[in-house]
């Protein structure tokens, strides 16, 4: 017996912004696709597309593996506002009913994903890394594993459950979350943790447009301009190749030589904590638990001895390129290629024998 048999299907809120979809609203959909297909009976991957005039975007969502796209529109939803997508959503959800709902963990989703829990009184994990169907029964779990009450719980229930699993205390170990009680199951995923599927041009899904019941007095916030911050453009999130230095620069001055290096391999400049901390770089550089989850081709890890917390962030990196005096730092056990030595002699050498 099925105690949640009426919510099915797994909804990913893809966020756009000025008309192009956030790249981990892409990601999302991949991973949308796994957890539909391990749900089974028929579930799907829904986008769930807000604004207004979005209709260009549906081919990309398709193309990315949406076999659904639930478009919710009104001029009044043009810019995002907490108040006018949250209760949008909320009103979708309530609706159709997804068993499952993805938010990438970017300002904006991490801004709506708890309104809407909070509306649906159900859960959400923050900042998962990882996402898993469990078919079980949750009281078993529960009795087993956890002191958590099972009063209340239908014994016979057999739900397909979410899996969430995050670091937890400092990054020292991952947890693992499930949401037993209630629906739909909701989690963030940070960008740049799951894979894009491949794009299939040409690919066409089901389309359901949302009325979208708002009215402006139900929007407390006006928006009146979108100013980009400077460090919005640092997109460390979308680069190819990271050069990123640590404390092992020993100064300020060791970013000009990283900024070097990024020129000459055509990347983007990143750093760790430690390196922030001591205000040689700003934090929107920042790779690891607390900064920008990365997932280049290629990432430098130069002066960086590789603690948990960094490795957390860029550790799904394609090749890791080490450069280290310690031969025993953990950045050098995990790297593809480990470079021993000052990095003030290595660095150089390898931004002239780059082209060569
Ligand atoms: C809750 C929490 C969240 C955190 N979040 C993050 C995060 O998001 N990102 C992050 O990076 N950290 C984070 N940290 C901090 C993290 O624990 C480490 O303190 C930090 O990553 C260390 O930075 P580092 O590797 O640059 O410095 P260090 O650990 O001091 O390493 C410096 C390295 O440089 C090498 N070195 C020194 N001189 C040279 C030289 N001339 N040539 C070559 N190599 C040299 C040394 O051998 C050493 O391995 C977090 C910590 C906590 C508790």
């Amino acid at each position: 017996m099925k105690q949640f048999a009426e919510y099915k299907d797994v909804w990913v809120y893809t966020e756009q912004r000025d008309g192009k979809l956030m790249k981990v609203a892409l990601e999302l959909l991949g991973e949308g696709c796994r957890l539909s297909r391990e749900l089974g009976e028929g579930a799907r991957v829904c986008a769930v597309l807000i604004g207004d005039e979005t209709d260009g975007l549906f081919d990309e969502l398709y193309a990315y593996g949406a076999d659904a796209v639930y478009q919710i529109e009104d001029p009044l939803l043009k810019t995002y506002t907490t108040d006018g997508y949250a209760k949008v959503m909320t009103d979708a959800i309530r609706e159709y009913k997804p068993e499952i709902v993805l938010f990438g963990a970017t300002h904006i989703g991490r801004d709506l994903a708890p309104r809407i829990a909070a509306r649906l009184d159900t859960g959400l994990t923050a900042d998962c890394t990882r996402l898993d169907i469990d078919t079980g029964n949750y009281m078993d779990y529960l009795q087993t594993y956890t002191t958590a009450s099972t009063a209340g719980l239908d014994p016979e229930s057999r739900d397909t459950g979410l899996k969430q699993t995050r670091p937890a205390f400092g990054g020292n170990l991952m947890a693992t979350i499930i949401t037993p009680r209630t629906r739909p199951q909701m989690a963030t995923v940070r960008p740049g943790v799951m894979d894009k599927l491949e794009k299939m041009e040409g690919a066409k899904g089901e389309l359901i447009r949302v009325e979208a019941k708002i009215s402006a007095d139900e929007i407390q916030v006006e928006v009146l301009e979108v100013v980009k911050a400077a460090k919005e453009l640092v997109s460390l999130t979308d680069a190819e190749i990271i050069c990123s230095g640590g404390r092992g620069l020993g100064g300020p001055e060791g970013f000009e030589l990283i900024g070097q290096l990024a020129d000459q391999v055509g990347g983007m400049v990143g750093a760790s904590r430690a390196a922030v901390d001591a205000g040689w770089i700003d934090q929107s550089h920042q790779v690891g638990q607390t900064g920008t989850t990365v997932k280049p081709k290629i990432y430098f890890a130069c002066g960086i001895s590789g603690a948990i917390q960094h490795l957390a962030g860029m550790q799904t990196s394609d090749i890791i390129i080490a450069i280290n005096k310690d031969p025993e730092a953990p950045m050098m056990q995990l790297a593809d290629y480990a470079v021993c030595g000052d990095l003030k002699k290595v660095i150089p050498e390898i931004i002239e024998k780059w082209d060569a």
